[in-house]
């Protein structure tokens, strides 16, 4: 019983902070609601407790429209979080006290929507997974502080945030059709053999450089598609929605500087995750398997088949297996490339902007000069065909300065002014007009991808030992004695997914990685397990709520597995 909380806090009142956890245990506000007080800190200025709420379905009174199938559930626990972020945000009155004294959060949700771990809707209960800092002067228990947080703030939000009567079902059902909507435009892809698609009148530009919200006023020009490559799909909740579709291989976006060619490339490869309403990229919907590639000099690199790009190194060095402690432009391109290949990419989203110039292209006048011997590089422009032809995968490209691709491209979309023009045609007749005497360098396949075998022992020493992970920032991961640098992983939106991933990376090697699995083998395993378990199942702390994760893809784990410094392969 809650009362039993209450006389807890007035009997700790004034003592020594460790006092607070005999409060840790379940408590019963009455009337279908706990609460779980499962972490306790041990300081006000620790790393916050951890409580959740579970209100019963019964009285919660969620209809299961909302919550029905897998998509539904994803949305609606999203929308869910936002609405208990908003509502502590109005009713919480913060801080009280010494350090994180007062503090109540929910994990934070930006542009997208992604799989969280903050709610749990199911038939039976809705649950929040909060952090608490329980409240003191120094170090001492503030009992009267603490009785407003759980006896006033709390059961306020809780009922503001999870009753469904308190909600805006309108907008819930919105947003849980939006969502499912995109699903289906994604899976539809497929079986168009796009693999992209824009839609019309969708906002493409930022705010700025450090804001993912849309750009806004009149100067913005909303999308429209060229005629050419204009589609529609039928979705289930929204109706016909019209757009452009980029087919399956090889895509180039030129145009002038400055005419919104990046803009696109980065609204399609945000496209992997699902916007919010009003994000203006809702329906810029991309194959869940794109990865970008960029050059990243100085990246570690362990035994990578980067052969197929590069070969010949001064002094022999081996290229199908090769491994550095600071790659070069070119080199980290390459192992960038054949590492997404590894796990399966189907789609490359390149963008001259951020790769290495003699990655993407040597032209006739070179060839002449630096015969091919002499030349360990082989262009991205004489792979990307083969790489197309034999494992399937297709790229988009982003090209302002190369007019040789035009010989290998399937469609030439140019940016004029912000808008989209299919210039295929033209490109086309401009290839066979000015005929190159370039000679391509591809050979004849695109060549092997590896399946590297990570060895345990290099991620962490002895199993089972704990190892401090900590995700810092959004592209840095404290991982034991090693720091992950995810700078360059561009498709990685979310602290959340970061803090997963450092977990996910000590799940595997607790749980698949025996020396003997496959890296791609590894974290397909552990996806499963996601999707079997949810993503529950990497945390650490079985007593603790795993309320701060959002779901990554396999290939930003791979990303950092990949960066880890101390990793070693078979
Ligand atoms: P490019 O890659 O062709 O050089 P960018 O995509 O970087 O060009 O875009 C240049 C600028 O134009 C950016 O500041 C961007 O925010 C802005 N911009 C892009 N698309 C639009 C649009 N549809 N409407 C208004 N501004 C845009
Ligand atoms: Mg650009």
């Amino acid at each position: 019983k809650i009362d039993m909380l209450k006389s807890q806090l007035l009997r700790i009142d004034g003592k020594g902070y460790k006092a607070y956890k005999d409060i840790q245990g379940v408590y019963d506000y009455g009337n279908g609601v706990i609460i779980d007080i499962s972490y306790v800190q041990g300081d006000p200025f620790a790393s916050p407790s951890k409580a959740c709420i579970r209100v019963d379905q019964k009285i919660a009174d969620f209809p299961q429209y909302l919550y029905q199938n897998k998509y539904r559930k994803i949305a609606l626990e999203d929308f869910l979080s936002r609405e208990f972020y908003k509502n502590i945000n109005k009713i919480a009155k913060g801080n009280r006290g010494t350090g994180k004294s007062g503090l109540i959060a929910i994990n934070r949700c930006g542009q997208e929507v992604l799989e969280r771990t903050s709610i749990i809707v199911n038939s039976r209960y809705i649950e929040a997974r909060i952090a608490l800092g329980l409240p003191a002067r120094g170090r001492r228990v503030l009992a009267q502080q603490a009785i407003e947080m759980f006896f006033k703030e709390i059961p306020e939000i809780t009922m503001l945030s999870l009753l469904y009567k308190n909600i805006d079902g309108h907008k819930a059902k919105k947003w849980v059709e939006l969502y499912e909507d995109q699903e289906f435009i994604r899976n539809k892809l497929k079986e168009m053999k796009l693999v992209a698609f824009v839609a019309n009148d969708s906002i493409l530009p930022r705010e700025s450089g450090i804001s993912d919200k849309p750009m806004r006023g009149n100067k913005v020009i909303p999308f429209k598609s060229p005629p050419s490559l204009e589609i529609e799909i039928h979705t289930p909740n929204r109706g016909v929605i019209r757009g452009m579709g980029i087919p399956s291989g090889i895509t180039l976006i030129v145009g002038g500087g400055y005419h919104g060619k990046s803009t696109l490339l980065r609204a399609i490869e945000r496209g992997v995750y699902n916007h919010i309403m009003g994000d203006g990229r809702e329906f810029v919907i991309t194959c869940y398997d794109s990865v970008k590639i960029r050059a990243e000099d100085g990246r570690r690199i362990e035994k990578v088949n980067i052969s197929p790009f590069i070969n010949n190194l001064p002094f022999k060095k081996d290229t199908s297996c090769f491994s550095t402690d600071e790659a070069s432009g070119s080199t980290s391109q390459a192992a960038n490339i054949m590492e997404a290949l590894e796990m399966g990419a189907k789609v490359l989203l390149l963008d001259e902007d951020t790769s290495a110039s003699n990655f993407m292209i040597r032209d006739v006048r070179m060839q002449q000069l630096v015969s091919k011997e002499k030349e360990p590089i082989t262009p991205f422009i004489d792979k990307v065909k083969l790489m197309k032809r034999d494992l399937g995968v297709s790229t988009i490209m982003v090209v302002g300065g190369s007019g040789d691709y035009f010989d290998v491209a399937d469609l030439v979309i140019m940016m004029d002014e912000y808008k989209p023009k299919d210039v295929t045609q033209k490109a086309k007749e401009i290839s066979e007009r000015f005929k190159g005497q370039r000679k391509p360098e591809g050979g004849e396949n695109f060549g092997n991808i590896g399946d590297r075998i990570p060895l345990p022992e290099s991620i962490n020493p002895k199993k089972g030992k704990k190892i401090k992970i900590n995700a810092k920032d959004i592209d840095d991961i404290r991982f034991g004695w090693e720091d992950i640098d995810l700078t360059y992983v561009e498709q990685l939106v979310d602290i959340s997914q970061t803090r997963a991933i450092g977990d996910i990376i000590n799940y595997a090697r607790e749980h698949y990685m025996d020396g003997e699995t496959a890296l791609k083998e590894i974290i397909e395993r552990i996806v499963n397990d996601i999707s079997q378990k949810g993503l529950d199942v990497i945390s650490p702390f079985y007593e603790q709520h795993p309320g701060e994760y959002a779901l990554p893809r396999k290939y930003e784990i791979a990303a950092a597995i990949n960066r880890l410094r101390t990793l070693k392969v078979k």
